[in-house]
């Protein structure tokens, strides 16, 4: 099947109309019309070449919702007419040890919704910015969100899980100090999440703007970390602290805020390194240093149906196709609050 997407054909030209194709599918694939798709850092950091080893044309995009148009012969989850939604992820190789243990995010064989090893055309997978998408049962999510919320339900399928795995990993919740450091697409969902499971949640933000909607979204406090004396007055304080921050910057002045056997968890992916952190910040008060890649695909379940059972969804701004390279620049200013989200009707136009 022929589809209407969006993607680049290198890493410094802006992103433009293309038709791809979708393989037909198979005896356990689910075919999904797009509805709505978000748009992550990620997305930026992939087609724009910033990790390295993007394959052209790029069609990004792994926050995907919509409803299922056609299953396969031995599909036994999904009917036509479901709503669904797809993540960062569409294959892994099934049979490891983290596969068999549903974390199939930390197999070797895991594929990327998009610029991932695939079989189909043009030899990679292409994301979310289409209209359609194919893709095997195992990687298929139940959206159980009412459907008038379901364009804010698609960045739940990577912000909403790459802030809630190592929120319950680390054990967020009662009696436990969060800190959420970044509030841009993920950051805001770390702070609903955390909030939801009962954690006392503070949010730390470069931008001064972003002071008073911090609380709105669920943060009992709010540090401007610019500010050195709000950092003092946290010192040694958290049990974790959710690192989403997409740029280079100082781990240390986030270590320091850690009680005895607090973790900061690294989730955010820089292009560059950053400065490595003092050895001494860590070995005093036994502190970890941790890294987390979005989750499972039993967890992204369970985090949709905690989201729906606890009325959490994305504060997001709709855009359309045409859009795209536009809000690109808006993600880079921080300029959204706090997440694009794609109308994929809107393909077709362009
Ligand atoms: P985003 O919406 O652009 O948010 C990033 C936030 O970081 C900004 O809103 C900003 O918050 C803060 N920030 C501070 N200084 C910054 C700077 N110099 N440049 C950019 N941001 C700065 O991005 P996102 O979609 O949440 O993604 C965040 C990062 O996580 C990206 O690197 C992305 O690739 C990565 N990611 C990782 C995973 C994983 O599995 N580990 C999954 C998805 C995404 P304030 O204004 O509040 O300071
Ligand atoms: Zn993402």
């Amino acid at each position: 099947m022929q589809t209407h997407a969006y993607g680049a054909h290198a890493g410094d030209k802006p992103l433009e109309s293309m038709r791809i194709s979708r393989r037909a599918p198979g005896a356990h694939d689910v075919q999904i019309d797009i509805a709505y798709c978000g748009i992550c850092h990620s997305d930026l950091h992939q087609v724009r070449s910033e990790w390295a080893g993007t394959q052209y044309p790029c069609v990004p995009g792994h926050e995907i919702v919509g409803r299922v148009s056609a299953v396969g012969a031995h599909v036994k989850g999904f009917r036509p007419g479901d709503l669904v939604g797809v993540g960062c992820m569409v294959d892994s190789c099934k049979e490891c040890e983290d596969c068999h243990a549903g974390l199939e995010n930390y197999c070797d064989g895991m594929v990327g919704t998009y610029n991932g090893p695939s079989a189909d055309e043009p030899g990679w997978t292409l994301g979310g910015y289409s209209q359609h998408i194919v893709v095997h049962e195992r990687y298929v999510l139940r959206v159980r969100h009412p459907e008038a919320q379901l364009a804010a339900v698609a960045p739940l399928l990577c912000a909403g899980i790459t802030t809630y795995s190592p929120l319950r990993h680390w054990k967020a919740g009662p009696g436990r100090k969060v800190g959420v450091v970044g509030i841009g697409g993920l950051g805001h969902m770390g702070i609903k999440i955390a909030h939801a499971m009962g954690a006392h949640v503070v949010a730390f933000t470069t931008s001064e703007s972003k002071r008073a909607a911090a609380k709105e979204l669920g943060a009992h406090e709010v540090v401007v970390s610019r500010h050195p004396e709000e950092m003092a007055a946290h010192l040694k304080s958290f049990d974790m602290v959710l690192d989403t921050v997409a740029a280079p910057h100082d781990l240390d002045a986030l270590l320091v805020l850690l009680k005895r056997d607090g973790t900061l968890v690294l989730v955010g992916a820089p292009a560059a390194p950053h400065p490595s952190p003092q050895v001494f910040d860590l070995i005093m008060k036994r502190r970890a240093l941790a890294g987390s890649m979005i989750g499972g695909i039993p967890e992204t379940q369970e985090m949709l149906d905690f989201c729906a059972e606890h009325g959490i969804v994305a504060d997001i701004e709709l855009i359309r196709a045409d859009q795209i390279n536009a809000s690109y620049e808006r993600m880079l200013r921080g300029d959204v609050k706090y997440r694009f989200v794609i109308d994929s009707a809107t393909l077709a136009a362009t």
